[in-house]
């Protein structure tokens, strides 16, 4: 057991402080040893060499507690559930299975390296991995200039990491060309809080779900992609809150809802500029609110006038009736609140869909109190964090912009250069690889992500990449991007290292390192600040670990709308978390925005903005008559990199499907192909009656050529440059043959997964269907 605190039963679900327990003892062991139980062996200690240390979960943005179990040998070996107020003891599947990764035999233990694509990787010393890497990149900014070389992070990473991706960039390689992968994650919800409220971030903690009266949520499978944010929603229920849930899908969430407005992909903000027309109409907007804390208000009302419910029915393919009855229930709550994530946000109008959903929430005065108000909820575990700190191509540490001359110079005082010394802003994620294909760049390195599986269109990503002179990635498995890569460095999980991530309510919370990384692994940390020193700049990047990086990050924080500097790691481990902003070590954090009615803008005003419908960017025609939306399932999480190799998520969802409703005529299992105007896979059948008759939906953690991601379209936001997922025109037909899943990616001289691991590509139908399968009903 190791000393450190554990938090007791707090009495409510709460983001404050819980109160400290000093004596250490496993969850629930206490009250039976206080009540004076005894096991019938008496506390024989054949576990007395283990420990248990407190930490959150590597994978989504709820961020629960856990602890890791730790065996004499120093090793990682199990899980058992915190009761962290978070999530209070829960666990998801991937959670519970989320240690396997730590000492698993698929992990790298030496940097992979090959001079050409043709040649096998072979395994190599650090020295001359990170020699061949400088030299390329002297190589190709000597002779194409420093923006021919990019670099793209990951919103997995701890902050303090990916504070050092946008520092590394910008002073060791002196390029303008970072991103990361949140580009394909939360950017859309992002532009639309700093343009409505001058602060990027989720107004209220989960615990104000419970006290709220109707609850929206939009664009959310919550139950499968932020599984233990669900107690939540249950417990706003169990307290009689209405629950509206607006989703193509009957996702497990939508089906207990009071109403669950099925409506087309691609066309929510029609649908909710409708659902202001009649708030608008019944007299439900709070005018006094209006006026005193917003802008904007005359033109948005204008606006919405001309979306009465009967033209969005027609757009969004739902009954005139349905928008209503979801104005009237959000508009005559006392405390109504509105939940957003990826299926409002991936569009080419993912921006202008947050924003109608903000209207709504200001429209109605419901901001800044207890259970009023919205959230973003993100989908990466640091998805919040890693937008904060400078990897995003627009943004320096703070959420400054790079483009502001006052920001710059801050920034340059902190980094000890030159503020001309500073790049300009670079190009979002899927620009880079449109600038790969193009040749602009030619040099990348990748930390955390798997953009052969993660990105839109796989023929253009694999085309970018392959046309890489030189391309190295940081990982801990052997990823399908890594396996198109000339070096691969192996660096720590979570477990073996400590950090903060900042999870969907703005909580900071602290993770701690459970054991030693193998012999031949380095942090990510370690391995950015060796290529800087051997860049020449080792003088900037002076870190023994992540307290001293998180120490530089507090102080180039301090005094922005993000400010960490009152967040110490200290303070983390007494609070169990701190929502920022904290600008001092005295500071109690912030979990609920605008309470004083004030936003982060210089007027203090909610800038409300005028949202115009438009359809998604891939047209419907004869040939694509169909909508193919793309989502999570369960047990795995983004790319798949990390989940499908652990058993039980593979046994439990071991390939992807196409759903598709009943009056398609297939029977469960049979093979579709699923065709798009950028390929083709074919997929086992789920007829299922939870999808409207004109969409499919495909999960998309699986790569080629059973990836979604084949399929999608790689149209961007023009704002927030995400890509349009959830959205392209589609066609279905039958097939004979199923396509096979590819086995994960092996390091040489490893055993490939064996045959029997193969029955992931059986034509047998899905084994774990969230939506309600109903084709054997006859
Ligand atoms: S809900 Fe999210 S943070 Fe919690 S255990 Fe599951 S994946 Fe991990």
């Amino acid at each position: 057991m190791t000393d450190r605190p554990v938090p007791l039963d707090p009495p409510v679900l709460l983001g404050a402080a819980v109160p400290l327990d000093p004596a250490v003892a496993p969850p629930g062991t206490r009250d039976f040893r206080d009540a004076g139980g005894l096991p019938a062996s008496g506390w024989r200690a054949d576990q007395a060499e283990q420990t248990l240390v407190p930490t959150h979960c590597c994978f989504c943005g709820v961020q629960c507690g856990m602890y890791l179990r730790v065996n004499a040998a120093g090793k990682v070996f199990g899980v058992e559930p915190r009761n962290h107020d978070i999530n209070r003891m829960r666990l998801c599947p991937k959670g519970i299975n989320a240690y396997q990764q730590v000492n698993h035999p698929d992990r790298l233990t030496a940097p992979l390296l090959r001079r050409s694509r043709e040649e096998p990787f072979r395994e190599v010393g650090w020295e001359e991995a990170l020699t061949y890497t400088v030299e390329e990149v002297r190589r190709i900014q000597r002779e194409h200039g420093v923006d021919a070389f990019g670099l793209l992070g990951g919103a997995s990473l701890f902050s303090e990491k990916t504070y050092l991706v946008g520092k590394f960039a910008r002073v060791a390689l002196k390029t303008r060309h970072v991103d990361y992968n949140g580009r394909l994650c939360m950017v859309s919800a992002a532009g639309a809080n700093k343009l409505a409220f001058g602060i990027d971030r989720a107004a209220n903690p989960f615990s104000d779900i419970l006290r709220t009266d109707c609850l929206l949520i939009a664009g959310s499978n919550v139950g499968e992609c932020f599984p233990v944010m669900t107690q939540y929603v249950w417990g706003a229920r169990d307290r009689g809150a209405k629950l509206i849930v607006v989703d193509p899908r009957e996702t497990a969430v939508a089906r207990t809802a009071d109403v669950h407005v099925a409506l087309k992909s691609g066309t929510d903000s029609a649908f909710f500029n409708a659902v202001l027309h009649v708030i608008v109409q019944d007299g439900l907007t709070d005018e006094a609110f209006l006026a005193a804390h917003a802008t904007g208000w005359p033109e948005l009302k204008a606006k919405v006038a001309e979306y009465p419910p009967e033209r969005s029915a027609a757009i969004c393919g739902v009954p005139a009736e349905q928008i209503v009855q979801v104005a009237r229930l959000f508009g005559t709550a006392g405390r109504a609140m509105a939940w957003h994530a990826r299926g409002i946000e991936h569009h080419t109008q993912g921006v202008e869909n947050c924003l109608s959903v903000i209207n709504l929430c200001a429209a109605t005065g419901n901001l800044g109190r207890p259970g009023a108000g919205y959230g973003t909820i993100t989908g990466q575990g640091n998805g919040q964090g890693g937008r904060e700190h400078g990897q995003k191509s627009d943004l320096l540490p703070g959420g400054r912009s790079i483009n502001d001359p006052e920001h710059r110079r801050q920034i340059a005082g902190i980094w000890g250069i030159e503020e001309t010394e500073l790049p300009q802003a670079g190009t979002s994620m899927m620009e880079m690889v449109w600038q790969m294909q193009r040749r602009e760049i030619r040099g990348l390195i990748g930390i955390c992500n798997n953009p052969f599986v993660s990105l839109p269109n796989y023929a253009v990503v694999k085309d970018g990449y392959d046309k890489l002179e030189f391309h190295a990635q940081f990982d801990f498995f052997l990823s399908e991007t890594s396996a198109n890569a000339h070096v691969v460095f192996p660096v720590t999980t979570w477990a073996e290292d400590e950090g903060v991530m900042a999870n969907a309510e703005a909580r900071v919370v602290k993770h701690n390192k459970a054991q030693e990384p193998p012999s031949g692994v380095r942090t990510d940390t370690w391995v950015m600040c060796e290529l800087a020193r051997r860049l020449g700049v080792g003088d900037k990047f002076d870190f023994a670990g992540s307290r001293e990086v998180f120490d530089e990050l507090r102080r180039a924080s301090a005094g922005t709308v993000i400010d960490y500097y009152g967040i110490t790691y200290e303070r983390l481990e007494e609070t169990g978390g701190i929502a920022w902003p904290c600008p001092d070590t005295a500071h109690p954090g912030t979990p609920r925005l605008f309470e004083d009615g004030r936003t982060y803008h210089p007027d203090g005003k909610v800038h409300l903005q005028v949202v115009e419908w438009h359809p998604p960017a891939d047209p419907y025609d004869d040939e694509y008559p169909m909508t193919l939306t793309t989502g999570r399932t369960v047990a795995h999480f983004l790319s798949g990199n990390q989940t499908r190799r652990l058993g039980a998520l593979v046994e439990q969802t071991p390939r992807p499907w196409v759903e598709v409703h009943p009056s398609h005529g297939f029977r469960n299992g049979e093979a579709v192909r699923v065709v798009t105007r950028r390929g083709a896979s074919v997929l086992p059948a789920l007829v299922t009656e939870a999808i409207r008759a004109d969409h499919v939906f495909v999960p998309y953690h699986w790569p080629h050529p059973v990836a979604a991601n084949a399929l999608t379209n790689d149209a961007l936001d023009p704002r927030s440059k995400i890509p349009e997922y959830k959205v392209c025109a589609v066609r279905i037909e039958r097939a004979e043959q199923l396509d096979p899943v590819p086995a994960p990616p092996m390091p040489p001289g490893r055993e490939a997964y064996p045959e029997a691991q193969h029955s992931r590509s059986d034509p047998l139908p899905p084994t774990a269907p969230q939506g309600r399968g109903t084709a054997e009903r006859g």
